[in-house]
């Protein structure tokens, strides 16, 4: 028999925690889990999911469009935003449930409160304290605005999912993941929509032509986006919008105003620091190759090491603990060519090293691009271009990233990370057989080397 009343004690439902406690469960350990708020995390209620689901939803109105050229009359569609909360509301909710049967169809034991760190071994919950011989923080991130005058006028990402009615007009501050996604979403749907970003390019990080041509497309789509640019306040309007003070003293206003510019690792008063952890100066825990924070029973995963914060990087996280902890097979994470999408739109998606980061790394490379309009525009009229791109190392012909941006852009990079994870070479993605007709058979037929 455990001395303890858990072998592991996670703290948070999200998609990291509930893969390791059920993992870990059917391992053979004895497990806990504890969730404040609501099962499946970020993810599932105000992150991937919803997101996604809205992106769907802005995307109709240019499909609407595009059927025209294809010998379709549409009438004039009209958008019920309540509808649409509504019905991702029930989506979600079914989730929520099915998130909590895995749990406990498991034999893992829900505790729906907040639980906070006593001391290396124990957690208090609910009123009533648990021994733990392991405990998993697995808390998730929460999104940062920054500290200016007016700033709680703002929202994020955890209140634009909710909004009771859209408003005609809307600015979003910040130019990464979210930032582009929730432009892309609320012009989609009508709203007038603004991206002021404080850089040059949106999307900093990432092959330097996504950013370029990304933004191109959001402007032909008709979003504004001002580079540049930054707010030093906000305000309410007297029209009951918001009038937002730039720092070079110009002002902007409109009925809403949300901030995506980064997201903070959730670990105040967890009692982590009482009981040793090893906090970075951003709040993040700090964890070994086996996930363990400096204390030898506290493990991490996923938004609150804030390190690569994508779901099925905590998922991975999850079970490379889980193996660790109760399989004996001590297990590290590959971080390496981890493919991303950002559902922007068009979409954008990418997988290993980017034009920049290759060179930066001392690889002298050749580039092979495709840029043209997809064939289903010839019909719809649309002026949307896509893109991708290859970057090869030019003495082993390895191929090191491939990047795209254009229709299902996630779907197609997902594939092409297999290829890369192999480690395939340019001769071998020219020795594939295309698919006729897609655009992913681009990424087969790039010949022509282009100028780096
Ligand atoms: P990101 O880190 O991706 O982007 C933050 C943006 O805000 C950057 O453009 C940054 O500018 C800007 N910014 C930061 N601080 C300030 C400031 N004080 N004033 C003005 N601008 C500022 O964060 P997000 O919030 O977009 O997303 C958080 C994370 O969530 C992502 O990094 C990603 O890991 C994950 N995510 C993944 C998604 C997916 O898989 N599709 C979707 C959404 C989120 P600068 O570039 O100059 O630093």
């Amino acid at each position: 028999m455990s001395r303890h009343d858990f072998d592991l004690f996670t703290i948070g439902a999200g998609s990291g925690g509930v893969r390791a406690s059920r993992v870990c469960a059917n391992y053979g350990a004895k497990v806990a889990i504890a969730e404040e708020r609501y099962f499946g995390g970020t993810c599932v209620n105000v992150g991937c999911i919803p997101k996604k689901l809205f992106s769907y939803a802005a995307h109709y109105r240019e499909d609407f469009h595009d059927a025209a050229g294809f010998g379709w009359t549409v009438p004039e569609p009209a958008f019920h935003w309540p509808t649409l909360v509504a019905n991702k509301d029930k989506e979600i909710a079914r989730l929520n449930g099915v998130y909590e049967r895995v749990l406990s169809g498991a034999g893992v034991t829900i505790l729906k409160s907040r639980a906070t760190i006593i001391d290396p071994h124990h957690v208090e919950c609910g009123g009533k304290t648990y021994s733990a011989k392991h405990i998993l923080v697995a808390t998730g991130s929460w999104p940062t605005v920054p500290d200016i005058p007016g700033k709680e006028l703002a929202i994020t990402s955890n209140e634009a999912f909710f909004l009771p009615q859209l408003p005609e007009s809307i600015v979003v501050v910040g130019g990464g993941y979210i930032a582009v996604e929730f432009a892309s979403i609320f012009n989609g749907l009508g709203v007038r929509t603004t991206l002021v970003y404080r850089g040059k390019r949106v999307l900093r990080g990432f092959d330097a032509e996504l950013g370029l041509k990304l933004a191109e497309e959001m402007a032909k789509k008709g979003i504004t986006i001002r580079f540049e640019s930054d707010f030093a306040a906000l305000a309410k309007s007297a029209d009951g919008g918001i009038t937002a003070t730039l720092k070079d003293g110009g002002t902007l206003t409109a009925g809403a105003v949300m901030y995506a510019t980064g997201r903070k690792p959730n670990t105040r008063n967890l009692g982590l620091e009482a009981a040793g952890v090893n906090l970075a100066t951003d709040g993040a825990i700090q964890v070994d190759k086996y996930l363990k924070s400096s204390v030898d029973s506290i493990h991490a995963i996923g938004d609150v090491t804030n390190r690569i914060n994508l779901t099925p990087v905590a998922t991975a996280e999850g079970m490379a603990l889980a193996k660790t902890l109760f399989r004996g097979e001590p297990t590290e994470m590959d971080y390496a060519n981890i493919p991303t999408a950002i559902f922007a739109i068009p979409n954008v998606a990418t997988v290993g090293l980017s034009e920049e980061a290759a060179k930066e790394r001392g690889h002298l490379v050749d580039i092979y691009k495709a840029g043209f309009r997809a064939l289903r525009h010839t019909l719809s009229g649309s002026e949307e271009k896509t893109f991708m791109k290859l970057v090869v190392d030019a003495s082993t012909q390895k191929v090191l990233g491939a990047h795209m941006m254009g229709a299902d852009a996630g779907e197609i990079i997902q594939g092409i990370a297999i290829a890369i994870k192999c480690g395939a070479t340019k001769a071998q993605f020219d020795s594939t057989i295309g698919i006729h007709p897609t655009a992913a058979e681009e990424f087969v037929t790039m010949r022509e080397k282009a100028s780096t």
